[in-house]
């Protein structure tokens, strides 16, 4: 396929901006992609900035459901106006819905995401989405929009739902929780390899976990044991999965 195994090991969701810069360098030196996603205005631009600096970041854009609040019109059309000054953003993220940290705000969240839904739309973004309890209603915007590229971030929604995001295209990713959390590996269990990407969502902690890029080489093996596959077979695939996805992306 001309591409180097190694180079197309890719972190599908990594808050970078939350590192220093000594640690991004050293994150740099796994020679991975990573697709780096924002929380907010102030965390795009620093994302940006870090991807001026290193080939293999891949900037996302957006607004995480977390902030959005009664006072984030502005932010959203700052983040809006990023896309227009750097035309090699191709993600929005992290964006999307969360019915369950944050069901009090879900209406202002629904409103924003859809505004990011008309940017993918109008600009033929990609985007990186955080969907906590509100998993059908993420796709059924999704699928009502004809989005065609996205990444649902540490997929844990229904079961049922997984052969929808695989006739749909979509992308799930797998983090250290996996190691963990069964409802997750339930899912990893039964969904086709063909639509799961890696992620480290770092430096995210979960119940005792530290996420951290690093980690992801080892978040194949837990995927090989769960689906009774090789680990050759695993990699392979994910591998392919990330190089169409880059290739969708037009950043291959
Ligand atoms: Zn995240």
């Amino acid at each position: 396929m001309g591409y180097e195994l190694n180079a197309i090991l890719m972190d599908a969701h990594c808050h970078l901006h939350e590192y220093g810069e000594d640690e991004i360098k050293s994150i740099m030196d796994l020679n991975i992609y990573v697709v780096a996603v924002s929380d907010d205005y102030k965390s795009s631009i620093r994302t940006i900035e870090i991807s001026r600096k290193y080939g293999l970041v891949i900037p996302a854009v957006g607004l995480h459901p977390w902030n959005v609040d009664h006072n984030c019109k502005n932010e959203v059309a700052n983040i809006e106006g990023l896309l227009s000054v750097d035309k090699s953003i191709r993600i929005l993220g992290e964006v999307g819905l969360d019915k369950k940290f944050k069901p009090y705000t879900i209406q202002l969240q629904d409103a924003v995401f859809r505004r990011f839904i008309e940017m993918a739309r109008e600009k033929g973004l990609a985007l990186n989405i955080h969907a906590a309890n509100a998993w059908a209603d993420v796709l059924d915007i999704l699928y009502r929009n004809d989005i065609s590229l996205a990444i649902l971030h540490w997929y844990t929604g229904p079961l049922d739902l997984v052969k929808e995001i695989m006739d749909r295209g979509y992308y799930i990713t797998v983090n250290q929780a996996i190691t963990i959390q069964q409802k997750y590996r339930d899912i990893i269990r039964i969904a086709p390899l063909d639509i799961i990407l890696v992620e480290s969502d770092a430096p995210y902690r979960y119940r005792g976990l530290v996420f951290h890029p690093k980690e992801i080489l080892g978040i194949y093996k837990y995927i090989a044991e769960l689906k009774s596959m090789s680990l050759d077979e695993v990699e392979k695939s994910i591998v392919e999965n990330s190089y169409r996805f880059l290739r969708a992306l037009k950043v291959l």
